[in-house]
């Protein structure tokens, strides 16, 4: 067996007083965007402000969404660059960027061609809330998709010796004659780095309750899937040097997080999106389960703060490695039969018997008349052991922050390019409109890290 990749962050006494571009922030988006600049030529250093690399990325289970891949050939599903902006429009309100929402449905299948070329293979598909077609990509051994992209990201980061220092925190952003000059940051000391170029990879403000509290202290009761360094530096930083922010107030919220321990675990669409139902108190369905997250948090909320539970089988467990990580810590609530399991979560076993029947046969019709469902219809529910997870909504993504245009520049409130700066990921605003798609942040971090990493090469050679 291949040995455990461990990735140690660089020493302290190495951090130089210059580099070509500085990236705030480990996740998906600022790693993609150093190995992007290093492989043009420059010399990128990221900085992490926890002791902990990979941001909330480390926590994203479902896939990366792409249109027009070669993996969807492989799959013989005909997908188009349109149909992904559409859905992804629809399901924002219609309030998505659509320079941005061009930009990115337009590149996806280029970012899945660069992650395979890294050996990043991505060769399952699944389907998330909103979405008509089967074009969330995953790895084949249906491993949650963070855990996964991170690590094979930092080899990469490792193999190329780009230096990555954790605990160190960027408090200011430098600006000399209008352009980036570089950073002030606290780790065990304070530091002053000199630089032409940052990319803000800082991520959203999910477990910033500052931030929450001024644009939706409607949420503040909620608990939160985010990493606790999720505060929204980003914003603060980009804002002190003059940036434009876009749709503070639209923060999403997901609709099923286990939430009955100290910890709230997000449990990913693909459950849902390989054949789970949700019932409520009263062991019966009550929404299309992969309507939006908008809208089936919202039909969550309306059962009164009970939440509901996701039931399903063996077969759709099989599909979706992540539960095996939910079982091993508790989350997961088993039964021989379905009667059995609705005594373990004192719901009625007859109705959800009958509930689980009624679902069967709307797979094997293909036509779900309640509630209209059309996708993860794939199998039905019937192979036991059966399971149950209880599920209610928690604050999980902040579609607000920085604006940018397509070329990942960030702008002022006047929409002129900030000179050297450049962001990237969940830091960004616009382009989810009210509405994050799931699938779309992982594709957003790798799409538009890329991007930042191409153009910084572009400025800084210029
Ligand atoms: P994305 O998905 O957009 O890449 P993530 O949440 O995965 O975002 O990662 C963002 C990372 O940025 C997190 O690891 C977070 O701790 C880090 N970060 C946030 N603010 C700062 C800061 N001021 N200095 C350094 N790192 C930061």
């Amino acid at each position: 067996m291949a040995e455990k990749f461990i990735f140690e962050p660089t020493t302290i006494d190495q951090l130089k007083d210059h580099y070509d571009v500085i990236i705030i922030g480990s996740g998906g988006a600022g790693l993609t965007s150093a190995i992007q600049a290093y492989e043009l030529g420059l010399s990128p250093v990221i900085l992490e402000k926890m002791d902990k690399i990979g941001g909330n990325t480390t926590r994203a289970s479902s896939g990366m969404n792409a249109a027009e891949t070669f993996v969807q050939l492989d799959h013989h599903i005909i997908d188009s660059f349109e149909d992904f902006y559409n859905e992804t429009f629809i399901g924002g309100g219609k309030q998505n960027n659509p320079e941005l929402l061009k930009f990115f449905t337009e590149h996806g299948a280029l970012a899945i061609d660069w992650l395979n070329q890294h050996g990043i293979k991505l060769d399952d598909l699944t389907i998330t809330g909103g979405m008509k077609t089967m074009r969330t990509h995953r790895p084949s051994s249906l491993a949650p998709i963070g855990g996964y992209l991170v690590t094979e990201l930092l080899k990469y980061v490792a193999k190329y010796q780009i230096p990555l220092f954790d605990k160190i925190k960027v408090t200011d952003l430098l600006v000399k004659d209008g352009q980036i000059s570089g950073v002030k940051a606290v780790g065990e000391r304070d530091l002053t780095i000199n630089t032409e170029a940052v990319i803000l990879a800082t991520g959203g403000f999910g477990a910033g309750k500052d931030l929450l509290a001024k644009y939706r202290s409607d949420l503040l009761n909620l608990r939160t899937t985010n990493q606790p360094g999720a505060t929204g530096d980003g914003v603060k930083l980009a804002q002190k040097v003059g940036a434009k922010l876009v749709d503070m107030d639209q923060v999403q919220v997901h609709p099923t997080v286990q939430q009955d321990t100290p910890h709230a675990f997000l449990i990913g669409e693909a459950v849902r999106g390989e054949g789970a139902i949700l019932v409520n108190n009263n062991a019966k369905r009550f929404v299309n389960e992969l309507d939006t997250r908008k809208n089936v948090t919202k039909a969550i909320d309306d059962l009164g703060g009970t939440g509901a539970y996701l039931i399903f089988d063996r077969d759709i467990r099989k599909r979706v490695k992540a539960i095996e990580f939910y079982d091993h810590i508790g989350l997961v609530k088993t039964g021989d039969t379905i009667a059995k399991l609705a005594e373990t979560i004192h719901l009625d076993p007859q109705i959800l018997h009958q509930t689980v029947y009624d679902w069967n046969v709307a797979v094997e019709q293909q036509d779900d008349v309640d509630f209209g469902r059309t996708t993860g219809m794939e199998r039905n529910i019937s192979d036991g052991p059966f399971y149950a997870i209880h599920v209610a909504p928690a604050v999980h993504y902040t579609m607000g922050g920085v604006a940018i245009n397509h070329q990942t520049q960030v702008l002022d409130k006047d929409d002129k390019a900030i000179a050297g700066l450049y962001a990237a990921g969940e830091v960004v605003g616009g382009l989810h409109g009210n509405n994050r798609i799931g699938g779309n942040s992982i594709a957003e971090t790798v799409i538009f890290g890329r991007q930042a990493g191409q153009q910084v090469f572009k400025y800084l050679k210029a």
